[in-house]
């Protein structure tokens, strides 16, 4: 082995950033974690570190990151603000990928307005009747002319409520499996979308909705790639967040650790801190062990992205290992502040309940395991 750990640039990328989200984005997180809609105040602040941009051409005012690099970035604002955490990750580096391969009118278009903040991304895969099984969906999209007309329903759409452009994900050729699906930009304005809000237990800044598509006409313009390359596409983007979307996880559980070694110290019981009994010591020494494993994974696997070596196996394991032990992680410390950590006094159920839905976006564990297995057995011995 030459060295293990981060070089120069990436200890001072974490240094600044970690710096930064205490200053900036801690006071008012808590407050925001429990507000519907991303503040567009802290994604400004954000924005004049370039956080907001990465992922989007020099042209339109972003940067290109690596993948460690966007790793460290959402771990250390996920510590201090979980809402703008995912949003480096939901927002413009999963559309602003898309993005970046459509026609150049489409992105002259939209970065400017998307990096204005004047309206969001999101990207729609997941429909009432499918998620994990994505090849199944059903949208439909009907070339007529110059235009694409879309019907059909998705849901779970984050950042769906405030979003303005969707990357939508339709079947042109319903026989055709995988190869059938293709990818379009729709302008959430259009006649024939219906939003309609849902009600979740976290992730409250980055709003959720289903959105339905009735005859829907899309400039044929606005389909990303070729007609049937949707499928791979998607694949591609889903791929590399799902490892940043556990760092996202890991960061709050690091946040609620932190949050639980402070009230530990302070709360007395005994006559003496909490902190001084090894139940409560030890669980915190575990869960910082394991959650530093975690990472390890995690950032295993975006090296191998960064190097273009092969990463599928790895991304599925820091995706299951990662997110289930940052909820377990978060339980643990919530069950530190006694019946205080059961209520909004303190931000631990927030992040908890934020965990959760960091185990199942992106693809719950059963789908991890099943991809480590095809690769470790081949895909005659794939799990049913
Ligand atoms: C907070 C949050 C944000 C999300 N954001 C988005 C978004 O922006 N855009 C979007 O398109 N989607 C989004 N999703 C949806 C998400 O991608 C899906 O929930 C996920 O892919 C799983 O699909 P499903 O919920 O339909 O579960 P299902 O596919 O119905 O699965 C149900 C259960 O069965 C298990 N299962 C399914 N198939 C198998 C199998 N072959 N082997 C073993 N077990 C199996 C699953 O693991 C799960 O436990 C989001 C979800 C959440 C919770």
């Amino acid at each position: 082995m030459s060295g293990f750990g981060f070089g120069e640039e990436e200890d001072l990328l974490r240094r600044q950033i970690a710096e930064f989200a205490r200053r900036e984005l801690a006071p008012g997180a808590r407050e925001r974690a429990k507000t519907p809609g991303m503040d567009i105040e802290a994604l400004r602040k954000m924005a004049g570190l370039g956080l907001t941009s990465l992922n989007v051409p020099a042209e339109y005012g972003g940067t290109t990151t690596g993948w460690v690099k966007l790793g460290i970035i959402v771990e250390e604002l996920s510590k201090a603000d979980s809402g703008v955490g995912g949003y480096v990750i939901m927002g413009p580096a999963v559309v602003g990928k898309i993005l970046t391969q459509a026609p150049e009118e489409l992105q002259r278009e939209w970065f400017p307005r998307l990096l204005s903040f004047e309206t969001f991304p999101c990207f729609c895969v997941t429909e009432p009747d499918c998620g994990s099984d994505a090849a199944a969906i059903k949208t439909r999209a009907v070339r007529d002319g110059d235009f694409y007309v879309i019907n059909g329903e998705k849901t779970s759409v984050t950042l769906g409520v405030q979003g303005g452009i969707a990357a939508v994900f339709a079947k042109t050729n319903p026989e055709a499996g995988v190869r059938g699906v293709s990818c379009f930009l729709v302008p959430l304005d259009l006649p024939g979308v219906t939003k309609t809000p849902m009600k979740d237990m976290g992730w409250i800044p980055l709003g959720r909705a289903s959105i339905s598509f009735d005859e829907v006409r899309v400039p044929a313009d606005h389909r990303v790639g070729e007609e049937g390359r949707g499928f791979y596409l998607m694949m591609d983007v889903i791929g590399g967040l799902r490892v940043c979307m556990t760092l996202w996880a890991i960061g709050e559980a690091e946040g609620a650790l932190e949050g639980a070694v402070a009230y530990a110290k302070g709360r007395m019981a005994f006559g003496r801190p909490v902190a001084r009994f090894q139940g409560v010591s030890f669980t915190i020494a575990e869960q910082a062990t394991i959650l530093e494993s975690a990472r390890l994974l995690c950032y295993r696997a975006l090296w191998l992205m960064d190097q273009g070596l092969p990463h599928g196996k790895e991304q599925a394991m820091a995706k299951w290992y990662g997110t289930r032990m940052a909820a377990m992680a978060a339980h643990e410390m919530l069950l530190i502040h006694g019946h205080v950590g059961y209520t909004e006094e303190y931000p631990v159920e927030q992040l908890f309940r934020n965990l959760v839905g960091n185990e199942i976006a992106d693809g719950p564990a059963e789908i991890m395991k099943l991809i480590i297995c095809r690769e470790l057995m081949g895909r005659d011995f794939e799990p049913l």
